[in-house]
């Protein structure tokens, strides 16, 4: 099955459903059984995703952590409550006191959070490494580094990453690469494939693609991780709720589609930008003048609709003109939904700091017709010019 076959034809068993072409929603908190063998048993199947209590998740759940498993060729996946407790829940399961974590530069802001306040309260040394840093990662590893968390391209600043690169350092030093791939979503890169151990992902973007809820998913590259994944979220108590993984496979289902159709037209819109005068220049790993556009055509099938572009101007008035100006473009974070958004982006460097002179842009581009995104841009690009 080519991938946009599996998002519509997976995660629905229609046998056990009576039928039905969408698997209901089961809510669950006590689920009962018929003796105390089989009480006692639910320890070990709540790790073969069978029903045993509620925050271990119902079918409904399941299907929609098979169908996340399948289309990142993964051994499995867990959902978790959203695309930050993923992450958060990723990390605590594979590090400990006294180890070292090699984290992008580039990672998405609330990581870096979670990296410098928890993680490091609990005794685990984060260091930054520049997110272009390719197989050069391997004069980085101590003895105690554990773990590579890449997140590519970088959020706000794009850069791509080199994951085959990056997982055979990792593995030359008996440590895990862990993906951040929510810019890609399952449909466009496949980590585990390039030798990532986890890949995650904010199903909140794209696989949901309604801006109406908050899920992520872990997907996992064999049984002994998948085993320490669900001990930590069954520790910790992470549940991701049935109805909002129903919301979510049925967004799935349309996936290929939308984003298809996004991704021409970030495209378009981007070459436009390029041409503009107010532009410096634009940050989309699809475009030919993009620095890694050769690793994102060699590990990508696709492109998101979600890139940077730099303008000349410092003036924050004029920036925020701009924004009053503009009619489809929304201001407001999350991205990968049916509408296009815009927002000022100050990515957080501490390896490579950030020092473009500027102001940098974030786009998503919706379904809205494009040519009324860009008659939007083009009246408004003018208030940056006083
Ligand atoms: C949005 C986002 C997340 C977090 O997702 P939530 O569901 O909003 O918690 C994680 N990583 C990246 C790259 C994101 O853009």
């Amino acid at each position: 099955m080519y991938p946009a076959t599996q998002i519509v034809h997976l995660g629905r068993n229609s046998a056990r459903y009576e039928g039905m072409v969408n698997p209901p929603v089961y809510r669950a908190s006590t689920v009962l059984f018929p003796d105390l063998q089989a009480y006692h048993a639910r320890t070990e199947r709540r790790y073969e995703n069978q029903t045993v209590y509620g925050t271990c998740g119902t079918p409904t759940t399941f299907e929609l952590a098979e169908t996340i498993a399948r289309l990142e060729e993964a051994h499995d996946a867990v959902i978790t409550s959203s695309g930050l407790s993923a992450i958060c829940l990723a990390l605590l399961s594979v590090l400990r006191a006294g180890d070292d974590v090699l984290v992008s530069d580039g990672v998405y802001a609330p990581t870096r959070q979670f990296c410098d306040s928890m993680l490091q309260r609990f005794g685990v040394r984060v260091r930054y490494y520049p997110p272009r840093c390719g197989g050069a990662i391997a004069q980085w590893f101590q003895a105690n580094t554990r773990a590579v968390f890449a997140e590519s391209p970088s959020s706000l600043s794009f850069e791509v990453q080199d994951l085959p690169a990056l997982a055979q350092a990792a593995h030359a030093h008996n440590a895990l690469l862990i993906v951040d791939n929510t810019w890609a979503s399952s449909l466009f890169c496949h980590p585990l494939q390039h030798g990532a151990d986890l890949s995650l992902q904010a199903i909140t973007k794209y696989a949901a693609g309604h801006s109406d809820l908050v899920l992520g998913s872990i997907a996992v590259a064999n049984a002994s991780l998948a085993r320490q994944i669900k001990d930590c979220i069954f520790t910790m108590g992470d549940a991701a709720a049935p109805d909002v993984c129903y919301l979510a496979l049925r967004g799935l289902r349309t996936m290929a589609v939308r984003m298809r159709h996004q991704a021409v037209s970030g495209i378009r819109i981007a070459r436009w930008l390029q041409t503009q005068a107010q532009v410096k220049y634009v940050l989309h790993p699809a475009l030919s003048d993009h620095p890694d556009h050769a690793l994102w055509r060699r590990d990508f099938s696709g492109t998101a609709s979600l890139f940077g572009v730099l303008l000349h101007t410092t003036d924050a008035n004029a920036v925020d003109r701009l924004l009053r100006s503009l009619r489809f473009f929304g201001l407001g974070a999350s991205w990968g939904g049916y509408e296009s958004l815009i927002l000022p982006a100050s990515p957080t460097r501490t390896a490579v700091p950030w020092a473009e002179p500027g102001t940098l842009l974030r786009l998503h581009i919706g379904l809205e017709d494009i040519r009324d995104l860009c008659a939007d841009l083009s009246a408004a690009l003018p208030h940056l010019d006083g």
